[in-house]
């Protein structure tokens, strides 16, 4: 059984539908992530499975209990916010006491789990400062400490890392997948940042316009996107209209506007004359000087239009002759190599037919 389950979730505001029947379900110890542009009703969806809101219909069970009727205090279930919340007038360990205190557990057990938690969490030496006294990083780091003091059955997150700069963001991610290793406790994250997503979750439950668009792995998510919006929101994408010609048992036929026809495996629910997007990952995209030209299948014409060095890789776009612009990242392998082409170089480029998938347009 899921730990926790959402079936056909609604959430409106006035005639605006926020949480547009969402379901799914969440199973123990995972860390669980809602992805979207802002917007999109991951606060909402999180508010609802904290307490803090109701659905206007739809169910919500943990561990197979319908909680529409429990208070948020009584359910087993945290929250951590962006902004910390925090006890200002009281010290790291006070603030992480807090809810055993409410628990009314005896105080030598308090202290116990206190110096376990602020361990958890690489604390203990901020024991006795007050929030004014820490970083961000450290107070959030309390406020993850308060959130799991109780062993709560899921903890939620909304946009947590959101108020720190990318660097101890980095960090942070670090030790929130080892946190959760560690606690065995179920996370539930939301963020609008894909690559937070990608980097921190088992799954991810990717969300446009209250609706629920996909869910799965980052890979599946990044590797085998469901439709163009999500090809568009995660990651970057070489996104081409097109239109299906052809379809057998054994192949479909596309006509990409611009750049002819491409033969693809033949993919479920399609049929000739369908539009969509061919995409197309920027990593797999292959870049050649022109001279190169014969040897190389499905290959394109066009010339350097724009790159952006940033160390480790450079992203070069490429206009080709259709006028059709492509953007390609190739890493900078070699030592004091800035890059391999200059802009107005004639280039052709390429990519491998199983690279390209058909997204196709549904009303
Ligand atoms: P963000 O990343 O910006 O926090 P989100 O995906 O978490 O966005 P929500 O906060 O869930 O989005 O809001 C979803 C939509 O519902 C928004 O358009 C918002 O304006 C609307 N909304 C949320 N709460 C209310 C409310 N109490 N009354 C009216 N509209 C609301």
């Amino acid at each position: 059984m899921a730990l926790l389950e959402l079936r056909n979730v609604i959430r409106r505001f006035g005639d605006f539908t926020a949480v547009d029947n969402v379901s799914l379900s969440i199973e123990a110890g995972e860390f669980f992530t809602l992805l979207g542009p802002s917007g999109c009703g991951k606060t909402t969806l999180l508010r609802m499975i904290a307490g803090f809101d109701v659905p206007d219909s739809g169910q919500i069970f943990l561990d197979g209990q319908d909680i529409a009727n429990t208070l948020p205090e009584k359910r087993p279930v945290h929250t951590v916010f962006q902004s910390y919340a925090l006890f200002p007038h009281m010290t790291v360990t006070d603030n992480v006491a807090f809810p055993l205190k409410m628990s009314k557990v005896a105080p030598a057990e308090i202290k116990k789990r206190v110096e376990k938690a602020l361990e958890e969490v690489q604390l203990p030496k901020f024991a006795h400062r007050f929030p004014h006294e820490l970083s961000g990083g450290q107070k959030q780091r309390v406020a993850f400490a308060r959130g799991l003091i109780n062993r709560p059955r899921l903890l939620l997150m909304d946009e947590p890392l959101g108020a720190l700069d990318a660097k101890l963001r980095e960090d942070m991610q670090r030790e929130l997948i080892s946190l959760q290793k560690e606690v065995g406790i179920t996370f539930i994250f939301v963020t609008h940042s894909q690559d937070e997503a990608l980097a921190l979750s088992q799954r991810i439950a990717v969300m446009n316009l209250g609706k629920v668009e996909q869910i799965g792995t980052p890979s599946v998510i990044y590797g085998t996107p469901a439709n163009r919006f999500i090809a568009d929101f995660i990651g970057k994408i070489n996104l081409m209209e097109a239109q299906v010609t052809q379809i057998s048992n054994t192949a479909m036929t596309l006509e990409i506007n611009g750049l002819g026809t491409t033969v693809l495996p033949p993919k479920k629910e399609i049929q000739a004359g369908d539009q969509g997007v061919i995409a197309i990952r920027p990593e797999q995209v292959a870049v050649h000087a022109l001279a190169k030209q014969a040897e190389i299948p499905h290959a394109h014409t066009g010339k350097v239009l724009d790159f952006l060095y940033v160390g480790d890789v450079t992203t070069y776009v490429i206009e080709l002759d259709s006028g059709i612009q492509i953007e390609a990242l190739l890493a900078n392998s070699s030592p004091g190599r800035a890059r391999f082409f200059e802009v107005d170089d004639p280039v052709i480029v390429s990519w491998p037919q199983e690279a390209a998938q058909f997204l196709v347009d549904r009303p």
